[in-house]
């Protein structure tokens, strides 16, 4: 059975692989179609498409999208994104912008707190258009101000402690527009991180096409939970590793293998583009 991971992460945003050995590891691991997702860019694609095609796998040019319900940040993952729609990509410009004035505040108010941490340590290791709290965590564990990765997060860079800044973030509503506007499809990531199922409700009404049922962190229990409300609300299942590499200790690519049926389904669901209307006939009688 063709099986596909459809959330993963290269050194374009703040997964460590680069296109080529994603596409490696995605071969040897015996998927058929992967999706790169990296956070408001679409950089790495490209590169993985090619990358791809030397290895004879289905590539999926994709973006992971940080969006707000009531507040409350949510992760939209957009699939079969045309890079030449130049509303997202001014979009995503935008996102990258803000991402990296984001790295120089945050270092800002670690530098308030005591924290000698250079700017261009950060940008030196982010080496990307869309830097974000991995590379801080990345410089703070190598700088010795934290013990690992997540003794970063936790210490520093989670909501509520001192180098916590927040995103500029779109609605959902807004996010799936972008998306189906670049012939995409809309998935919403990994809900059960939110800790939050009452934001379903709206993400459905903000016109998603998918739940991103299956992930790394996912119970089998929560897993199947989402499937249920997907099928209820006539959504797409859907499943990915969130792989980002060596960044959280062992690679996840493939250990989360979505049917290809689902792969299907999903396509089905981005938008027809319309049609250009033909111009007015003359030769009227
Ligand atoms: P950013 O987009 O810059 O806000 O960074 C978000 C990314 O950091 C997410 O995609 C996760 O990969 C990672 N992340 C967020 N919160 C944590 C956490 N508490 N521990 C470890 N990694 C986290
Ligand atoms: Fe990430
Ligand atoms: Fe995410
Ligand atoms: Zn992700």
């Amino acid at each position: 059975m063709k099986t596909a991971d459809l959330h993963l992460h290269t050194h374009f945003s703040d997964g460590t692989f680069s296109p080529e050995e994603l596409a490696a590891r995605a071969r040897a691991k015996a998927l058929d179609t992967v999706a790169l997702t990296d956070h408001d860019t679409l950089d790495g694609c490209p590169r993985m498409a090619a990358a791809c095609a030397a290895e004879g796998l289905e590539f999926i040019p994709g973006a992971e999208l940080t969006a707000d319900v009531d507040g409350k940040e949510v992760h939209i993952l957009g699939y079969w994104l045309d890079a030449s729609c130049t509303r997202l990509t001014s979009e995503l410009q935008r996102f990258q912008q803000v991402r990296q004035q984001r790295i120089h505040d945050i270092v800002a108010r670690l530098n308030a707190a005591g924290i000698p941490l250079q700017v261009q340590t950060v940008l030196t290791i982010a080496n990307c258009a869309s830097p974000g709290r991995p590379h801080l965590a990345r410089a703070l564990v190598e700088g010795g101000w934290a013990n690992d990765y997540d003794h970063a997060f936790e210490r520093f860079l989670k909501k509520g402690r001192a180098g916590f800044v927040p995103k500029a973030r779109m609605t959902a509503g807004q996010a799936v527009e972008l998306i189906h506007g670049a012939g995409g499809a809309a998935v919403l990531a990994h809900p059960a991180l939110y800790r939050n199922d009452g934001l379903l409700p709206k993400v459905v009404e903000a016109g998603i096409d998918g739940i991103e049922c299956w992930h790394t962190r996912h119970s089998e229990s929560a897993s199947n939970n989402y499937v249920r409300f997907a099928a209820e609300h006539k959504l797409v299942s859907t499943g990915g590793s969130d792989c980002h590499g060596m960044a959280k200790g062992t690679p996840l690519i493939g250990s989360v293998r979505l049917p290809y049926a689902h792969v299907e389904a999903l396509a089905a669901r981005r938008p027809t583009p319309t049609p250009v209307p033909l111009p007015a006939s003359s030769a009227s009688n």
